[in-house]
């Protein structure tokens, strides 16, 4: 099987395609393209693309990374929401039979549905340069879902990679580092600098891995009820776990109840979720489920 070597992923190429269709760059689609070879490899390799690999694509742009993945993968699809670009990818993917366009917004699209069709159910690896603006939506969309999934390899804003991997005690700890680090194992692959896109975005990049994990590291009972208390504790940071998990009117916990559960735990009744570990907010929804049921 041979396939195209990729043609996009420089400046002038890029501009080239830009300036054909007369493409108008819209800043609410969080668009900024990549021009940088060396990036787009190295999210390539360390996304351990193999010819077995179905890979879904969210948001390909002009198609970019898109040519690189289906130089490498069995087969790509690739969701877009932008009208434009779509006589454009039709044009930079012409020389692929093994992609698929998807024109849609990504966050309607059942992802669960496509890993079936396309790949019998098996785990997918998904594979982006992420609009930035909907990033965590995304995220917590595959890991909640249950889309079946080997890895996630994408491109984010710094700060957001930040947040992925880090633990209690820092200013960027909240609801997207519990859930990234209980389904999956974060890994960062690369800073990537502004200048390694069009138009140049205002903050750094990284590339980050998230590989899934086989067994989530803490057991819990009712996910769906941990991360409600995860929600409702970074929802009101400043108050105490208490306050936070009372104020939810959608946990329906007395604050009572959930001091009660803080003593058994040896924790101090004016404890903030900030301070909890992800064991231990398994331990405290596993008590706090005990208690209403
Ligand atoms: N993959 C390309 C690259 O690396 O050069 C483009 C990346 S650009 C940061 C993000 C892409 O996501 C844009 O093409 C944008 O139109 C698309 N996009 C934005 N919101 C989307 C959504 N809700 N669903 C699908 N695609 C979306």
């Amino acid at each position: 099987m041979t396939r195209p070597v990729p043609t996009l992923g420089n400046p002038k190429n890029t501009i080239e395609i830009l300036n054909k269709y007369k493409f108008v760059f819209q800043k609410r689609y969080g668009q900024n393209f990549l021009i940088d070879e060396h990036v787009l490899g190295k999210i390539i390799r360390s996304a351990g693309i193999t010819e077995e690999d179905f890979v879904i694509e969210i948001g390909p742009g002009i198609g970019t990374l898109t040519q690189y993945l289906a130089a490498s993968a069995r087969e790509v699809a690739a969701i877009e929401i932008d009208d434009a670009l779509i006589p454009i990818l039709e044009d930079t993917l012409s020389g692929y039979d093994n992609v698929t366009v998807i024109h849609d917004d990504v966050l309607k699209v059942d992802l669960t549905r496509l890993a079936e069709e396309k790949n019998g159910g098996r785990p997918v690896k998904v594979v982006a340069n992420l609009p930035y603006y909907i990033t965590t939506p995304i995220i917590m969309g595959l890991f909640e879902n249950h889309v079946p999934l080997d890895s996630i390899t994408i491109m984010v804003q710094k700060e957001v990679a930040d947040r992925m991997k880090t633990g209690p005690g820092s200013k960027d700890y909240g609801a997207l580092s519990l859930a990234v680090q209980y389904y999956a194992r974060p890994e960062l692959v690369a800073n990537v600098p502004p200048n390694c896109f069009m138009p140049r975005p205002r903050v750094g990049s990284a590339v980050i891995r998230l590989t899934r994990h086989e067994k989530p590291p803490v057991e819990v009972q009712d996910e769906k009820l941990m991360f409600g208390i995860i929600r409702a504790s970074f929802n009101q940071r400043r108050k105490t776990l208490v306050n936070g998990l009372g104020n939810a009117p959608e946990l329906h916990l007395p604050k009572e109840k959930t001091a009660a559960v803080l003593e058994e735990m040896g924790l101090s009744p004016s404890v903030r979720g900030e301070a909890l570990d992800l064991a231990g907010f398994a331990e405290l929804s596993n008590r706090l489920k005990k208690i209403l049921e």
